[in-house]
């Protein structure tokens, strides 16, 4: 019989007990309420995923913070400035190290793959040691037990863990495996003695490309721990296909592998052919990604191949990867269209599609017919007003490649706008939002709630925003801002005025530890009904005789951090997208709005993670950034802005932007990155930040003065702009104000000695 089981669940509770719990801690001190919390947490979850008929539940998916985190103290993998607090008191250590505190700065934090979540880097170094420490997979499986369930302990895998990791010293943490392999093997060996019959273990590495000393450590690693006394082992891969590594893991020492079916379905034929009769295969049928319902008329048939060939004895059926990256309940979303609701497919409506598939497959009609139902239901979507639109599909398909194409050359761009915008060398501007003061975030409260009435909250707005205009002639900057006082979210504010997004309730999603997300979802083809920013960049340019830079957010980052629809290629729903801002960005230029910045702060994490496939996405990311930012004059500047550092393997697309000006993040790396931009001969303007404005501290002019020095090492004096790394919304108005003048300053004595 078909077997039902999940790999990870989220964590942070229906309305976000996990964060209140944290946060209250963070501020209290009390680990009682936070540790009941948790407990508490997990058992719902657990008893949520029974309810819905999987009949092994995962434990060890639960953390406080982050997994990755939770594994490296499981191993004692600890940086000594940890150590002494970590031994008075765990918990307190266990947060320095996610978060830090008043002495101790936290571990660095990066993004999981290709999702928006963000794990805590462990730090090793050559020479490193590990040991087994208190047992918490061991732990949350007795607890689970104890409820009378059938669980399985989730671990990241030895191979990815150390991939995962940095050291200090620069050596390679592969060379740590040796070491590492024995901490793994006593912790399976005491799992087994308690009596646990599976382990997960995670090796999301198997999906990317892997040198020869990472597929070297597969094998060894998985080999020197198939020595008994051992629980069955499941390998887990998922985010995409094992393709030039499916012979590595079919050939790997497990009891069961899991592999992403919705991701890569083609690679069913090969594992179906690959893999050991006496392995269990775990098919991932349902995307573990995507918030929709499943289409039964893709997994049937994948169902159906596989039991033609191994039979359903040893066949279990799962999410494609770790239910982590979904919101909870779809039920909860009473104020969504109930017809977009029946579409949508949480966490729990994920586990309750499984049953129903593996009921199907055990042979039970009344399954069946609900999967008959599915598929009726779904077919309906097509025809829902909205999802498909004539107008919208015909002006993507005639696009020209002129609509990608800017009048003139970027050089001569930036000569004609030299002229028309008069700015000084070394021009000064901020990368949008100014802080985000309670009082701007209660008037917002209020006016969503009807507390306050449209035309009291619009004089707040328009008072900040003459605030924050007056502040910066004040203080000289050239190019000004209006700072993007009236947004909640840079993605969420142009969702709400776009045809084609609905926003959830409660649809939060894990971003890191506390940190929740809540992406708007593209249900429908996307469309602009009205100007979206032109009157308050309208109004802010009236005030000044200053340019005022106009601020959008660009096609490709509003798709990355929104639930995309699965009925179109992410491409298509791109292009449309940046349509929509190409009218955005041809209307704030009719307004008299000269120069526009158009944001691409997820450009990279959108990247797939195999290589091969980065030039496909790439192209269409840049050709729809361009779509949006060319129907315009020559004489109209185009800024784009991203915050990461990181740009050496992108640097040609970033260039093939064609954007006139680019601000980035380069204060931390103290502008090593533009050596990047330097190889490349980089031919626009750049704006490396010079205020890290992570933190809350306030730079000196001295010290942006040699930021600034060491870019013109790399840059030509009439290429360099001068900005803080990113916005300045969560930031406050104590550390903008005399941050922003020194830097005004900065500019200002190099200038002089230019
Ligand atoms: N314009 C946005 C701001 O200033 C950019 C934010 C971002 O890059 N994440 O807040
Ligand atoms: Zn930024």
């Amino acid at each position: 019989m078909t077997h039902t089981t999940y790999l990870g669940f989220p964590r942070i509770g229906r309305r976000r007990e996990l964060k209140r719990a944290l946060e209250n801690y963070w501020r209290d001190g009390d680990a009682t309420p936070l540790l009941d919390t948790a407990r508490d947490l997990r058992q719902r979850h657990w008893q949520l995923a029974s309810a819905a008929g999987m009949q092994t539940v995962a434990v060890n998916d639960f953390s406080l913070y982050d997994q990755v985190l939770d594994t490296a103290v499981l191993f004692d993998a600890v940086p000594d400035r940890y150590r002494p607090l970590l031994h008075k008191d765990p918990l307190a250590g266990y947060f320095a190290m996610a978060r830090g505190n008043a002495e101790l700065h936290a571990l660095e934090m990066t993004k999981w793959f290709d999702t928006n979540y963000h794990y805590i880097v462990p730090e090793l170094h050559a020479g490193q040691r590990f040991q087994l420490t208190a047992n918490k997979p061991l732990n949350e499986w007795l607890e689970a037990r104890a409820l009378g369930l059938n669980a399985r302990p989730v671990l990241l895998g030895p191979v990815s863990f150390l991939r995962l990791s940095k050291t200090v010293d620069g050596s390679d943490p592969l060379n740590l495996l040796d070491a590492l392999i024995p901490a793994y093997a006593e912790l399976l060996k005491q799992l087994a003695q308690a009596g646990v019959p599976w382990v997960q273990l995670d090796e999301p590495c198997l999906v990317q490309d892997l040198d020869l000393a990472s597929r070297h450590a597969c094998t060894v690693a998985y080999n020197t721990l198939a020595t008994s006394p051992l629980p069955k082992r499941l390998l887990t891969t998922y985010f995409g296909g094992l393709g030039d590594n499916l012979a590595l893991a079919t050939d790997l020492p497990v009891d069961g592998l899991h592999v992403d079916l919705v991701r890569a379905p083609e690679q069913l034929d090969s594992i179906l052919s690959a893999l050991p009769r006496h392995c269990v295969l775990s098919a991932g049928v349902v995307d573990g990604r995507a918030i929709w319902r499943s289409d039964p008329r893709r997994v049937l048939p994948l169902l159906e191949k596989i039991a033609a060939s191994r039979g359903t004895e040893r066949l279990w059926l799962a999410p494609s990867c770790s239910l982590l990256h979904i919101p909870l309940d779809a039920a909860q979303e009473t104020s969504l269209p109930p017809t977009l609701r029946s579409w949508l497919a949480f966490a729990k409506q994920k586990l309750e599609e499984l049953r129903l598939y593996a009921d199907a497959l055990n042979g039970s009609d009344s399954a069946k017919q609900a999967l008959v139902e599915q598929t009726f239901l779904l077919a309906t979507r097509k025809h829902e007003p909205g999802v498909h639109r004539n107008d919208v599909r015909n002006r993507v398909h005639t696009l020209s490649a002129q609509a990608m194409q800017r009048r003139s050359s970027l050089k001569h761009r930036l000569q004609v706008q030299a002229d028309a915008l008069a700015l000084p060398p070394l021009p000064t501007t901020t990368i949008g939002s100014f802080p985000q003061t309670d009082a701007l975030r209660s008037a917002r409260a209020e006016h969503r709630a009807g507390r306050i009435d449209e035309n009291t909250y619009e004089t707040v707005l328009r008072e900040e925003i003459e605030r924050v205009i007056r502040f910066q002639e004040r203080i000289g900057l050239d190019v000004l801002v209006h700072g993007e006082p009236e947004r909640n979210d840079m993605v969420e504010y142009f969702g709400e005025q776009l045809d084609g997004f609905a926003f959830t309730r409660h649809g939060w999603v894990q971003s890191y530890g506390s940190r929740c997300v809540k992406p708007p979802i593209i249900w429908g083809d996307v469309s602009r009904p009205h100007p979206m920013t032109v009157r308050w960049s309208r109004y802010a340019q009236s005030l000044t005789d200053k340019p005022v830079k106009g601020m959008l957010t660009g096609p490709v980052t509003v798709l990355q951090w929104s639930f995309v629809r699965d009925d179109l290629p992410r491409e298509q729903v791109c292009l449309q997208l940046a349509l929509a801002l190409r009218d955005e960005v041809h209307d704030l230029e009719t307004a008299g709005i000269r120069v526009i910045q158009i944001d691409e702060p997820a450009l990279r994490e959108g990247l797939p993670i195999r290589h091969a496939e980065h030039a496909a996405y790439l192209d269409w990311a840049v050709r729809c950034f361009r779509i949006a930012a060319s129907g315009i004059r020559d004489t109209t500047q185009i800024h784009t802005h991203m915050c990461y550092s990181e740009f050496n393997d992108i640097i040609e697309a970033v260039a093939a932007l064609d954007a006139d000006v680019i601000s980035i993040e380069s204060s931390r790396s103290r502008m090593e990155l533009l050596r990047a931009f330097e190889d490349f001969r980089y031919p626009g303007s750049i704006g490396p930040g010079v205020y890290d404005i992570h933190s809350p501290r306030v730079p000196s002019q001295e010290e942006m003065v040699e930021l600034l020095e060491r870019a013109l090492t790399v840059l030509e004096p009439g290429q360099l702009w001068v900005n803080p790394d990113c916005g300045l919304k969560t930031r406050g108005w104590k550390e903008v104000e005399p941050t922003l003048i020194a830097m005004v300053n900065a500019a200002k004595a190099l200038r002089a000695a230019l």
